[in-house]
């Protein structure tokens, strides 16, 4: 479900994050692999100070496998654990237990010192609308997650999935606010599917992944499409539509149409595998 983001929506999700925190000892942050820092939360750093940290780049089957390697880097560079996980088929889950285990550590130095031992991690899931949460939360939690579901006259309240006697998750993941940066950040929000198609101008946006591709990946719209790119990308844009015979009435071209379809065919990985952005951008 995507959300619009109005001072008074960011302000109740700021509270709600707050308040879990209070909680728990470790955050789990997923990002869209295909655009890492356009799809963090621009406060999440101040949020989460005080805990454990954990960045998952989720959805890294559509992305590009060298851009993964960097971006993971990166963000180890910066401190925190790292791991690229397919939340939809679970690929990359079973690495993230030793994850926790590290971030934890001090955690659980603290505990053990203080006398307690053996208390849980308590963990949450945060990110923006559509980065893979509740398919994070489904694969990560597997079966545990259906049966404290299902329980009755339980739901009121907050749910703890005990996912071993060492973790427990917050059956519910912190909806957190985009950015607002920039248009650019705004596109590729939109590319990735966290703004609401109402909201976008579909051939705008389309136009300008085009140019992105045309930049980064032309062999990939080459192919898929069976055009010779032009420099201008709506001129692509209508080389698609004739390739695709995506006509209006008359054989005009019918670029709305083709918009609509590009952008699906990137969403879904039917393009190959994109990154909309790489780490020395945001240096
Ligand atoms: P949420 O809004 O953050 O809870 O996101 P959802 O869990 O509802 O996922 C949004 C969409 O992304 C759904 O269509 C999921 O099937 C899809 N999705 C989630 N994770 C992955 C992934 O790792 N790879 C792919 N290809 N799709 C994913």
């Amino acid at each position: 479900m995507n959300y619009q983001w109005y001072p008074g929506h960011m302000t109740k999700a700021k509270r709600m994050m707050q308040e879990d925190l209070k909680l728990i000892d470790l955050v789990i942050e997923l990002l869209d692999a295909r655009a890492p820092m356009s799809s963090r939360n621009p406060d999440i750093d101040e949020l989460g100070r005080n805990k454990s940290r954990i960045i998952l780049l989720n959805k890294a089957d559509l992305a590009d496998k060298s851009c993964n390697a960097q971006w993971k880097a990166y963000f180890k560079e910066k401190g925190f654990w790292v791991q690229e996980v397919n939340a939809r088929t679970g690929s990359g889950i079973k690495n993230i237990w030793p994850l926790i285990k590290e971030a934890c550590r001090e955690k659980l130095e603290r505990d053990r010192k203080r006398g307690i031992i053996g208390r849980p991690v308590r963990a949450m899931v945060a990110g923006i609308p559509n980065v893979g949460k509740s398919t994070f939360i489904n694969s990560f939690a597997g079966k545990a997650c259906t049966k404290t579901g299902n329980k009755p006259g339980v739901t009121k309240g907050k749910q703890w999935i005990r996912l071993n006697k060492e973790v427990e998750l917050l059956d519910t993941p912190g909806i957190l606010w985009p950015r607002f940066d920039s248009e650019a950040v705004g596109e590729k929000l939109a590319m990735i599917g966290s703004i609401k198609d109402e909201l976008i101008h579909m051939e705008e946006l389309a136009a300008t992944l085009i140019t992105c591709l045309q930049k980064e990946y032309p062999a990939l719209l080459q192919e898929r499409y069976q055009i010779i790119t032009n420099e201008d990308a709506y001129m692509t844009l209508e080389d698609i539509c004739i390739s695709r015979r995506c006509f209006q009435k008359g054989e005009v071209p019918d670029m709305v149409r083709a918009s609509a379809m590009v952008l699906e065919d990137f969403r879904s990985g039917k393009l190959g595998n994109i990154t909309l952005e790489r780490p020395e951008e945001w240096l």
